[in-house]
């Protein structure tokens, strides 16, 4: 079921219309519905019951601390990819034993912190960094957990700014390298093999590059076994799509089931770290119509989010249905949606349909509640918006919207440019 439906023609986030949201909050924001959260964390743990797995939500997908504390309260782990990731997912009350931390440039100070904070595992990039996590390890007479995030060269058949498993990407390493780094990773003396690590894309919408990169996997395990290389974890990523438009992805159920079939054999963990399945469609981004403007190629409804605030559809050309807020009998036109930025890739839709609307009403970017607020920036100075947490018939404001003190707080004038009103 879905929790943000129209009833008497007016959005709702489970049981609040979204226009008396945006009436006390202001636009733009992000609204999440609590509901859809929890009923995505269900479908994942449900699927994995009965079989030793470990669910690692991705922190990059959306980390604002009061999602992230949901998730920590379900007894979910994280998966990060940065010092900053991990400092938000133990703030939340993740415990280190539930965090894996992937990623191609981890630092000496970023691996050192996570050392401290007693992780699960490092998924390792490169042999670069399996040496730099064994010397640092080292420094703090400790042995650091490792897997080796393997490149099963497999196209993931999605966008290529999101597909991660082929050669020509920088992720993992391929197979015959990765057997050379965990021959490698026996030697040194201050990590623990304990996994492999794979994750080949996002927005995957198809069972077959998820099955087929497992089993060139579960094949390497094998492979390691007989080296007397011995895995306890095999983290099969994240990457599962979600419905942003027509497309009809697996559900959580029916991967995981495939997965474990494949797996079983190994005796290892599952690991599984999925980010926009859990997200994506637990939010919107609410947004006021500032002006219309028409020339002869084009209808342009401007609107006051812009791609700063949500960057899909410029990045990735990404499709997010746009819905009006208040449903209403008028004809349709076709218009590209766009922002107040300064870049003509400032663009929520392109050549869409949709029932005309005025000046003032309010349009609802559907499926944002992934790679939204947390790809958002101030280009163009303009403030982060708020994000707003459903809960049947009360809504939370769980990250006040920036204001223009905030714009500047960080900077700082040096003396030779300061004038008589500066302190
Ligand atoms: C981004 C990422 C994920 C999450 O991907 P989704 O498509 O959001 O499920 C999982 N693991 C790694 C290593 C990632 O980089």
């Amino acid at each position: 079921m879905d929790y943000f439906r129209y009833k008497q023609g007016q959005l709702y986030a489970e049981d609040i219309e979204i226009s008396s949201i945006a009436e006390k909050v202001g636009t733009p924001f992000y609204v999440y519905s609590y509901a859809t959260v929890m009923r995505h964390i269900h479908a994942v743990k449900e699927a994995l019951s009965g079989y030793p797995s470990i669910f690692c939500f991705a922190l990059k997908a959306n980390s604002n601390s009061a999602i992230l504390r949901i998730l920590a309260k379900e007894g979910v782990g994280a998966d990060i990819v940065s010092g900053g990731e991990l400092y938000r997912a133990r703030k939340a009350g993740i415990s280190g034993r539930k965090i894996i931390y992937a990623g191609v440039g981890k630092t000496d100070t970023e691996i050192r912190a996570a050392i401290r904070a007693g992780i699960l595992m490092f998924n390792v990039e490169s042999s670069d960094e399996l040496r730099t996590i064994d010397r640092v390890a080292g420094l703090m007479n400790r042995k650091a957990p490792i897997a080796l995030r393997v490149n099963p060269n497999i196209d993931a058949g999605t966008h290529p700014y999101i597909t991660t498993g082929m050669k020509k990407y920088k992720f993992g390493m391929p197979v015959e390298e990765a057997l050379e780094g965990y021959r490698l990773a026996r030697r040194l003396k201050n990590v623990k093999i304990m996994g492999v690590h794979k994750h080949i894309g996002s927005q995957l919408t198809e069972l077959a590059p998820f099955l087929e990169s497992a089993k060139k996997i579960v094949a390497f395990i094998d492979q390691l076994k007989h080296e007397g290389i011995d895995i306890k974890y095999l983290d099969v990523g994240g990457g599962l799509g979600i419905r942003y438009g027509e497309e009809i992805p697996p559900q959580p159920a029916e991967l995981l089931a495939n997965l474990i079939s494949i797996i079983r054999p190994t005796g290892c963990t599952l690991i599984t770290e999925p980010g926009r399945s859990i997200m994506g469609n637990a939010g919107i981004l609410v947004t006021r119509v500032l002006y219309l403007k028409q020339n002869e190629l084009k209808n342009f409804v401007i609107v006051d989010a812009g791609m700063n605030d949500l960057i899909r559809p410029s990045l990735y050309e990404a499709f997010h249905k746009i819905e009006p807020v208040v449903k209403r009998r008028r004809t349709k036109i076709s218009a590209d949606i766009v922002g107040p930025i300064c870049e003509s890739g400032d663009f929520l839709a392109k050549d869409r349909l949709l029932t005309r609307v005025k000046q003032g009403e309010l349009l609802a970017v559907r499926s944002a509640g992934a790679y939204g607020f947390t790809m958002s920036s101030n280009y163009n100075s303009r403030p982060r918006v708020a994000e707003v947490l459903v809960k049947g018939n009360k809504f939370y404001t769980i990250r006040k919207r920036e204001s223009y003190a905030d714009l500047i707080r960080h900077d700082s004038i040096p003396a030779f440019l300061k004038t008589a009103g500066d302190r």
